[in-house]
């Protein structure tokens, strides 16, 4: 029976989508986890209750609004999303990735996303069966314009997307090479401005100059991942179009109803997004003290740190050995070899990391 089920397997799934791993978690429990970008801090008790108190008025015997109503005139204020542009809210920012490229997805149609980045550009694409193609980041980890250049040229790709700052370098790419990217290409440019609250720039002031601009927010990285909830804004013609794809109750009545009491908050999102800013400070400088360690400036809430004696999957280890999960890229070579990434945490398990790098290194 098992032959005959793989033989079918084989025989039906798109051959791209067997060559592909699924999307990896490592098992975290009774470690410091530092490795995925999560924001350390909870809400104080009272606020708390407070939130269960508004989820008590949820109808879970009922469909949520399709639309979102409520919730979505809480992220134009909040995100001060520009008179006239429109909304579509996702699963994350991982849906509306899936939602843009389902409506372009025409055959032979191409993304293309400077590298290293965020995997999601390159897996849904592959599972929109899109052609994914990465241009390489300049040593720097700036954006080799010349080879954009020839890359938009030669591909004519539908979407570009640029994560403004990126992942896993931690950087904000050039205002002007980004606009140059936005004129430059027949396509649709994507910002996906996921560390926003860490990076203190934006485009989303630029939304409506710029035909071909749509810029993405998540609540994911200040204190609501577990939530999943992903904004998309631009000129309304394309995310009319985009809407009809998103499947109608995407967003549950208990997401809607807690980002909505969340935004509610915001002073308090805030306050944890400096807490977290002054620690990757303080981080980055006592990672740039260590003397086999460099470590890369960051716009975001994690640090991308290279272990210069060549033995990152070692000290991997030791750090998981003495208790904290980050992330080892080595194994995505080329400029990320030797390469590990940090999310900032507490300040206690900030501490903590460094003590167990300094005994791993
Ligand atoms: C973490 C991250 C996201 C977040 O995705 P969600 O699905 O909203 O959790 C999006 N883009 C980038 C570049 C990220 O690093």
């Amino acid at each position: 029976m098992v032959d005959t089920i793989r033989k079918k397997v084989e025989a039906l799934v798109r051959p791209e989508i067997q060559a592909l791993k699924a999307y990896h978690v490592p098992d975290a429990t009774g470690l410091i986890k530092l490795d995925a970008m999560e924001n350390p801090y909870s809400w104080p008790e009272p606020m708390k209750r407070e939130w269960f108190d508004a989820l008590q008025q949820v109808a879970l015997n009922r469909y949520p609004d399709p639309e979102a109503r409520r919730l979505r005139e809480r992220l134009r204020a909040a995100l001060g999303i520009p008179l006239g542009m429109e909304l579509v809210l996702g699963n994350g920012s991982d849906e509306l990735i899936q939602i843009i490229l389902m409506a372009v997805a025409r055959p032979g149609a191409v993304v293309l996303a400077p590298t290293p980045t965020f995997v999601m550009y390159e897996m849904i694409a592959t599972f929109t069966g899109m052609k994914f193609v990465g241009v390489p980041l300049a040593p720097d980890f700036s954006l080799d314009m010349p080879a954009m250049r020839k890359a938009i040229e030669r591909h004519q790709p539908a979407v570009i997307f640029l994560a403004y700052p990126n992942n896993p370098t931690g950087n904000l790419f050039a205002r002007e090479d980004i606009v140059r990217v936005i004129e430059r290409t027949p396509g649709l440019v994507v910002l996906d401005e996921a560390y926003h609250a860490f990076a203190g720039q934006s485009f989303m002031d630029q939304l409506g100059k710029h035909d071909n601009l749509l810029v993405m927010r998540t609540l994911s990285k200040q204190g609501l991942a577990g939530l999943r909830l992903g904004v998309l804004a631009g000129p309304r013609p394309w995310l009319e179009e985009f809407n009809k794809v998103r499947l109608p109750y995407n967003i549950g009545v208990l997401t809607q109803a807690s980002a909505e009491f969340a935004l509610a908050h915001l002073a308090l999102m805030e306050e944890q997004a400096g807490l977290i800013r002054a620690e990757r400070e303080r981080v980055f400088e006592s990672l740039s003290a260590l003397k086999d360690v460099r470590a890369w400036p960051s716009r975001t809430n994690f640090i991308l740190f290279r272990v210069e004696k060549g033995d990152a999957d070692r000290v991997f280890e030791g750090l998981c050995q003495r208790g904290v999960l980050i992330k080892n890229l080595n194994s995505a070579g080329g400029v990320l070899g030797n390469c590990l990434r940090v999310t900032v945490g507490t300040p206690e398990e900030n501490n903590s990391f460094l003590k167990a790098l300094e005994a791993s290194l």
